[in-house]
């Protein structure tokens, strides 16, 4: 791991714990993230968000000033739930903290209890505030707290059901999709927390300024519960997982996220075993389909390096299908600072005999820093790596949040197995658009042409 000290970030490689959250509620049906703080920040979320997803986002704002900042937010905070409940009238108001409400320990819970008592006599949303202190982890521990705060509120104890709950993590709208259907594949009955596949990828609406009528409900997130267990597929983000253990006897599984054969054997695993349930035909052939596409694109890939970061369990999942496709990882980088990120990439580099850089809580320039020295012939991460790929004339994979330089983002897929043979397909043909000519011989890098031909002509297996 990098020893060096430096006392900044550079291009960080994480967003504030905010923006988790909203990701988080983004999923929930009916409901409305409500940030208590400066405009600034529900605009960027907005801002970023919509040049990711493309879809209409609603984020409302207590629009804290410097006066608000000396005096408290308790006005705002008031004012803005009375709007959001006149005007948009959802069954849940999610209250996030932000740096700024944080820095001045606003008593958040105190003044909804105020507000709550000033409108007895009116019909109030489901309010629920959760603490995101933004100068401190990032936007996965935002989406954490977020889902640990729903079930916390909501879930209640009643007759078991035959559920599975699911912690997607802040996976795109395509791969939540893709989760679902292994499930109805698998005939598993299931609560999704939570569930962006409908709400961040839907048909062109005239109403844009409606609040999500799909995602998970409040009734589902009642009866979490209930389930036989949940299975989070973020080790970073099972907080709720281990709530609903501890509180309700729910067994909890944390990861891995389904990325790649092993992992995905892993998660199917899982979900057989709680649910008691056999792996169909199926799922069996989209298995034997990937290690075709696999074996299929192996001559392309094998040894060729790759950079990757992003979220921790993007990141760790990344390396080990990446090794599997006889890749050598050779720089990893999350912005979290993780234990556990260490030592998942430990686990892989010593089952498959790699040893990337590890970067954990490491920014972009850390990260460029250490391509220069080790090099990479690929980078697989979101749009903020676009510079440092051009710098170092190799080409980026763009996966993970936010893509803003590219369409499609809440269709990329890479979960499960036929999301690895998506994956396997698109990062080929990257490499065949960049390193390989029309006639499929290799242009750049150790192998010129020429030294082919000659291999080839002298007997050699090329
Ligand atoms: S880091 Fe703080 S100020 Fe910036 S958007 Fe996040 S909560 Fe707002």
């Amino acid at each position: 791991m990098h020893q060096n000290k430096k006392f900044s970030v550079i291009n960080p490689s994480k967003m504030c714990q905010p923006m988790g959250a909203v990701q988080a509620l983004l999923g929930v049906n009916d409901t409305m993230p409500l940030i208590h703080g400066s405009q600034g920040c529900g605009t960027y979320m907005r801002f970023q968000l919509t040049r990711h997803f493309r879809e209409p986002i609603e984020v409302a704002s207590t629009s804290m000033s410097e006066k608000t900042v000396i005096y408290g937010g308790e006005f705002n905070l008031m004012k803005a739930l009375k709007n959001v409940t006149e005007k948009q009238s959802p069954s849940i108001i999610a209250v996030t903290s932000s740096c700024l409400t944080e820095t001045i320990g606003e008593d958040m819970e105190g003044i909804i209890e105020k507000f709550k008592e000033a409108n007895l006599d009116q019909d109030l949303p489901i309010i629920i505030p959760i603490s995101t202190p933004s100068y401190v982890e990032s936007h996965v521990e935002g989406y954490n707290r977020t889902i640990k705060a729903l079930v916390e509120h909501l879930a209640v104890k009643s007759v078991g059901n035959e559920k599975i709950n699911i912690i997607t993590g802040n996976i795109s709208p395509a791969d939540v999709r893709e989760v679902k259907n292994i499930l109805s594949d698998l005939n598993c009955e299931n609560i999704i927390l939570t569930d962006t596949s409908k709400n961040l990828d839907a048909p062109l609406s005239e109403s844009a300024l409606d609040l999500y009528k799909d995602g998970t409900t409040i009734e589902e997130i009642e009866d979490t519960a209930n389930s036989l267990g949940t299975i989070a597929l973020s080790k970073h983000m099972d907080s709720a997982a281990i709530y609903l253990e501890k509180q309700f006897g729910v067994k909890s599984i944390s990861g891995p996220l389904p990325l790649g054969i092993e992992n995905t054997d892993k998660f199917i695993g899982s979900v057989c075993k709680l649910g008691e349930l056999e792996v169909p035909e199926t799922i069996k052939r989209d298995r034997g389909r990937l290690i075709d596409a696999m074996v299929d694109a192996h001559s392309y890939n094998y040894h060729r390096k790759v950079a990757i970061f992003g979220d921790p369990d993007f990141v760790s999942g990344m390396t080990r299908f990446t090794c599997e496709m006889g890749m050598i990882p050779s720089v990893v980088c999350t912005g979290t600072k993780s234990k556990r990120f260490i030592e998942d990439i430990q686990i892989i580099s010593d089952e498959k005999k790699v040893s990337p850089v590890i970067l954990a809580g490491g920014d972009l320039y850390d990260m460029h820093r250490e391509i220069k020295e080790v090099g990479a012939d690929i980078l697989v991460g979101n749009s903020y790596g676009a510079s440092m790929a051009k710098e170092e004339d190799i080409p980026l994979f763009r996966v993970g949040f936010p893509i803003f330089d590219r369409l499609g983002a809440q269709r990329i897929f890479t979960l499960g197995y036929k999301g690895g043979i998506n994956f396997v397909d698109q990062l080929t043909n990257t490499m065949l658009d960049y390193y390989y000519d029309e006639a499929g011989y290799e242009v750049s890098g150790d192998e010129s042409e020429e030294t082919i031909f000659e291999g080839y002509f002298a007997g050699e297996e090329v």
